[in-house]
């Protein structure tokens, strides 16, 4: 006769660095499980927050990243101060993630194509843009440009950085002009949009791709729902600033789920980009 618990195990009996709770069905997940799983609950399919390299780590060819300008950081120019002081806020979100800030880009490999690729990290800081992402996005546009390969962005993030006022603001014109002069020399830039992706930065870059690919019910949006109602005075459709509400109404193209980003990525290079060099080419690698 098969024995069974007559009670589930209470949650505090369950190690935090073992065991996840899912926000979405409450299922209490075994880490290493949705480690493999791409941090995506197998139950309901909740899209885990994942940090920047954990999402390189997902995406390019095993191995293929280099980062470069990983010593970047910011200045506090405004000796801003809220609760505490903003470098003390960047060294405790430093030495809680062992990255300076955050973004990273670097060179990788697609599909065994080159591209230039940028992460936000929600995980520093709410993946907020000051001028050292800005900074980043923009180099890795730049890198792009200058080696004539793709441009990939993976935003994660609550928008501006408001520790750093008007520099953090002139990020988007920064990163705008750069992604403008990789339009002109006919280079791809493919946008992934993943929860979430508001404020300036969605008001910026992660709105411009060729093609933008949002992670499925990823929160995609400029001012936050209590605002937007506010401003037009009016109650907000159900699903309003999820990726499905934006796929239905053109702001991105494609959802895409998170185990089928890697192949959409490489599938839509192979459209959009121009064929790569012999080193290696396009299509030589290709993970299943
Ligand atoms: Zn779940």
């Amino acid at each position: 006769m098969p024995i069974t618990l007559p009670f589930r195990p209470r949650r505090e009996s369950y190690p935090p660095d073992m065991w996840t709770q899912c926000p979405g069905c409450s299922e209490m997940l075994f880490n290493k499980h949705l480690d493999k799983a791409l941090r995506v609950c197998p139950s309901c399919g909740h899209h885990f927050r994942i940090s920047a390299p954990t999402r390189l780590a997902q995406l390019v060819d095993p191995g293929s990243f280099r980062e470069r300008d990983a010593g970047l950081v910011s200045r506090d120019p405004l000796g801003f101060v809220d609760g505490k002081p903003y470098p003390d806020r960047i060294t405790g979100a430093q030495t809680a993630t062992g990255r300076k800030d955050a973004a990273m880009w670097g060179f990788a490999r697609f599909g065994g194509r080159r591209v230039a690729i940028c992460a936000l990290d929600f995980t520093f800081m709410g993946g907020s843009m000051g001028s050292v992402v800005g900074e980043k996005v923009t180099r890795a546009a730049e890198g792009a440009l200058a080696e004539g390969v793709p441009l990939v962005v993976v935003s994660a993030s609550g928008g501006a950085r408001m520790q750093e006022g008007t520099l953090a603001l002139m990020q988007l014109v920064k990163t705008v002009a750069a992604l403008g002069a990789l339009r002109e020399a006919g280079l791809p830039y493919i946008s992934v949009l993943a929860d979430p992706t508001t404020g300036g930065v969605f008001a910026s870059f992660a709105a411009l791709g060729d093609v933008n690919v949002a992670e499925p019910n990823a929160l995609i949006g400029f001012a936050g729902a209590r605002v937007s109602a506010g401003t037009i005075a009016e109650e907000l459709p159900p699903g309003f600033q999820r990726a499905e509400f934006l796929l239905e109404h053109g702001f991105v193209d494609r959802i895409v789920p998170r185990s089928e980003l890697r192949d959409e990525l490489v599938g839509l290079l192979d459209v959009l980009a121009p064929p790569a060099p012999a080193d290696g080419g396009a299509g030589s690698v290709r993970r299943g």
